[in-house]
């Protein structure tokens, strides 16, 4: 069993704002929001970042987007749109070592990110 934040998340060890769960994934709202809408999309396979996601996940990766657009248009936020994140590593400012999608929407956002 993994001594992980998103692994004790997704067991209900830890309490999270679920907005979406099923066999293979898992969805709740970020603690710290950056956005009027922010959403964490993960697998409940622990891998600690994409670097580590092997090539045979391709339909896992695939669902969790796709799911992040089912969870977009749930939130109202097909309209004006929104951002799906997937920081990765030292250089990204990566904090949680469980892989995360972030969904960002329900602002204007600017980019190049900081
Ligand atoms: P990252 O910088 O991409 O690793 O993002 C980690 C994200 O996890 C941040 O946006 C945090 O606010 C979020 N986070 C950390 N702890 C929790 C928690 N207990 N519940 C929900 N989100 C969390
Ligand atoms: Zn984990």
């Amino acid at each position: 069993m993994t001594d992980c934040l998103f692994c004790n998340i997704i067991r209900g060890e830890i309490p999270a704002k679920k907005v979406y769960e099923d066999d293979s994934i898992f969805a709740f709202e970020d603690i710290s929001p950056q956005a009027p809408t922010h959403i964490l999309i993960i697998p409940k396979e622990h891998y600690t970042s994409l670097k580590e996601v092997p090539g045979t996940e391709k339909d896992l990766l695939g669902h969790i987007l796709l799911q992040a657009k089912k969870i977009a248009r749930e939130k109202g936020l097909e309209d004006n749109g929104y951002r799906i994140v997937l920081n990765t590593g030292r250089d990204s400012g990566q904090a949680v070592f469980h892989i995360h999608f972030h969904l960002l929407g329900g602002r204007r956002m600017s980019w190049p990110p900081g």
